[in-house]
């Protein structure tokens, strides 16, 4: 019962963390998954294998998101290798939490170019090859509505433009029988939050439930969202946050 089957995917981010979970996760409802990353190529070599060896096709590909030409260049070798695309997981995304007196114009145009322009460059590229059925979704964060910590305004702004851009895209896709999503992540377990520590504690206390989340929890929705069952649900901002912005 593969939900997925003869789909083809590009998940951005896919070599780590929640990405490399999607990766998986779309694989095994019988996608072939194609995905990017920038610093690891051992960790994604380990996961295109892992992939592999579910019977379906992946593709690792070099891209930086914060090089637009990278990132159209990844979304044409999807539909060349794949032959087309059929879900985009906009998952790629720094975040650098410095309170406002030290955060340099770099970092700023940086967590732009790979959390926000991105996503809009990969999106524009996708949607030219889509089909109708196709899925586009956003790995946004919590952090879009609620924000109880100092030093995190560029990042919030950054997953707050995605609500934005999805409810506006959600209307030029509409016709097409597009959809377009946010997932809105609480504190999930990866390289980026760990579940230690100092910080991890002052989270924590922010929750209803209280643990942090894990990258198959958050894959679990993507795979929901992807498949035809979630037909009706577009230009909507998702959480699963552990109650973090209840
Ligand atoms: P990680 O830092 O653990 O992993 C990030 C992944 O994105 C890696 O595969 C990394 O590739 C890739 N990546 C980073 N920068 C680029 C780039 N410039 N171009 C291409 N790929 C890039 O992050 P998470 O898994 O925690 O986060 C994934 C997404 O989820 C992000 O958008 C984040 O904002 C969001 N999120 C995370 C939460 C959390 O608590 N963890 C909560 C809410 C949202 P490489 O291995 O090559 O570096």
């Amino acid at each position: 019962n593969y939900t997925l089957k003869n789909k083809r995917a590009l998940v951005t981010g896919g070599s780590r963390g929640i990405g490399a979970a999607i990766v998986k996760r779309l694989a095994t409802e019988g996608a072939d998954v194609a995905f990017t990353y920038t610093n690891s190529p051992d960790r994604a070599k380990e996961i295109a294998e892992a992939v592999q060896a579910l019977g379906v096709q992946a593709l690792d590909i070099q891209a930086n998101s914060a090089e637009a030409s990278e990132v159209v260049a990844a979304v044409e070798q999807t539909v060349e290798k794949l032959g087309g695309i059929d879900i985009l997981v906009n998952n790629a995304g720094v975040a650098q939490l410095t309170p406002i007196e030290d955060f340099t114009l770099a970092d700023f145009d940086r967590t732009f170019a790979i959390n926000v322009r991105a996503v809009f460059v990969a999106t524009q590229a996708a949607v030219k090859h889509m089909q109708e059925g196709g899925r586009i979704i956003n790995i946004g964060s919590t952090n879009a509505e609620r924000v109880p910590f100092a030093g995190g305004s560029v990042y919030a702004m950054s997953k707050s433009a995605l609500q934005g851009l999805v409810q506006g895209l959600a209307r030029d896709l509409g016709p097409r029988g597009i959809t377009i999503n946010n997932v809105q992540p609480g504190p999930i377990a990866t390289d980026m939050n760990p579940p230690e520590g100092e910080f991890a504690e002052m989270l924590k206390k922010q929750l209803a439930l209280p643990r942090y989340g894990t990258v198959e929890e958050v894959a679990g929705m993507v795979a929901y969202l992807a498949g035809s069952e979630a037909a009706y649900i577009t230009g909507a901002n998702l959480m699963i946050d552990g109650g973090f912005s209840a």
